[in-house]
């Protein structure tokens, strides 16, 4: 019994989660806004478990919501989608990551991984059997090149997984990357799967690039999407997935045995919040980058070097300049000496770590991030 799960880690939030609830440090590590959320759909989600909406809903999500789905990419990112074929919902990303590698690679089947890279995948390419071969990007502009592509694709790649933008290096590819990655995925006969869960939040006015939109990437690619983060309700755990009809109903066939179905009155609510104006998702960006740079400047005045942050809720500071050389041990004495909780990056690296870069997360309201912000400045 002993050796049930035991090639599985813990994961860094839950380790650093539970840190700041044992020792009551400000908690800047695990990414998720400290507000209550849109009400409109917060009470949407409360009607439709009052109006009825909670039996098994059908497999692949409630028709409104995969047209939903496909009515918001076309508008936001020009894509277009077939809802009954290209379309399906999933109870959260992470399913769907998990339903995609389950569905698109046998034992042995290699599979590309950009690090630093989500938590999430590697422990499960490793467990559906598949070998991963890493690229390796670094601060400040964490880009890969067209020789790290070489050396990691070969004729076995199956998938590459893709974050764009990026968690936790808060970095954006360009589209001429994501061009370089087409090319190698057509030649490896590759799928694509684009984890794009922060594709609302991206700042300075830039905006982001769909894979769906790569020539070449539209049929050999799998984009993911989150509710939790277009509402900033993170813990609703409703994803989507988007893919040309014969990889999505791949990807249906392991669905059906991972959770089958999401619930149904979330679902109600997200197609209800899908159908807003551009403006709410305007005011999101304003004011979650409105909080990255409170955080950012804050942060450089208590004396850190803080790294560029293009999207998504977090930005990084380099400890390098600090004399700091570990940042698994600067995060532990942030909680105990300062009070507040990080995430050290190293978490998100296989091999040849960077060591030396702590993330923040900064979806938080003023309050909180003053009250970190005074602990630091107390603690440097
Ligand atoms: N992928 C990335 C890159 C994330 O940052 C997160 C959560 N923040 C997820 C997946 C998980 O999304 P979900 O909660 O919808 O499973
Ligand atoms: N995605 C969130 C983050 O990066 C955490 C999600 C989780 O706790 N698994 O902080």
């Amino acid at each position: 019994m002993n050796r049930l799960f035991s090639s599985l880690p813990t994961t860094v939030f839950e380790t650093m989660s539970a840190l700041a609830r044992e020792t009551g440090a400000v908690n800047l590590g695990q990414g998720f806004p400290d507000d209550p959320g849109p009400e409109d759909v917060r009470r949407a989600a409360a009607d439709a478990v009052l109006n009825g909406y909670n039996q098994y809903p059908s497999m692949l999500g409630i028709p409104e919501l995969r047209e939903g789905i496909a009515a918001h990419y076309a508008h936001h990112h020009s894509v277009t989608l077939d809802p009954a074929r290209e379309v399906m919902v999933t109870s959260g990303a992470t399913e769907a990551l998990a339903g995609a590698l389950f569905a698109l690679i046998e034992p042995g089947d290699e599979v590309v991984l950009f690090q630093p890279m989500y938590d999430a995948y590697l422990p499960l390419v490793l467990r559906a059997g598949g070998v991963p071969k890493f690229v390796t990007l670094e601060p400040p502009h964490w880009r890969f090149t067209e020789e790290a592509l070489s050396a990691a694709f070969s004729d076995k790649t199956r998938v590459a997984i893709i974050n764009n933008p990026l968690n936790p290096s808060a970095s954006v590819f360009a589209r001429e990357d994501l061009a370089l990655l087409a090319r190698f995925a057509e030649r490896s006969n590759a799928v694509v799967v684009s984890d794009e869960v922060w594709e609302h939040v991206v700042f300075d006015g830039a905006r982001h690039v769909s894979v769906l939109n790569i020539p070449g990437l539209r049929d050999r690619a799998v984009k993911i999407g989150s509710a939790g983060k277009i509402f900033s309700l993170t813990g609703w755990k409703v994803g989507f997935v988007c893919a040309a009809p014969d990889i999505l109903a791949a990807l249906a066939r392991s669905h059906q045995f991972l959770t089958f179905t999401t619930p149904p009155n979330l679902q109600v609510a997200v197609a209800y919040g899908l159908t807003k104006d551009d403006r709410y998702f305007r005011e999101m960006r304003d004011d979650l980058q409105a909080k990255r740079d409170y955080l950012s400047r804050g942060l450089a005045e208590a004396g850190f070097t803080v790294l560029p942050s293009a999207g998504t809720y977090f930005l990084n500071v380099d400890i390098a300049p600090l004399d700091e050389t570990d940042d698994v041990a600067f995060a532990q004495k942030l909680v105990h000496q300062a009070g507040v909780v990080t995430i050290p990056v190293s978490a998100f690296y296989a091999q040849d770590h960077v060591r030396t870069v702590l993330r923040f997360c900064f979806a938080k309201r003023r309050e909180t991030l003053d009250g970190a912000l005074e602990k630091l400045a107390a603690f440097l």
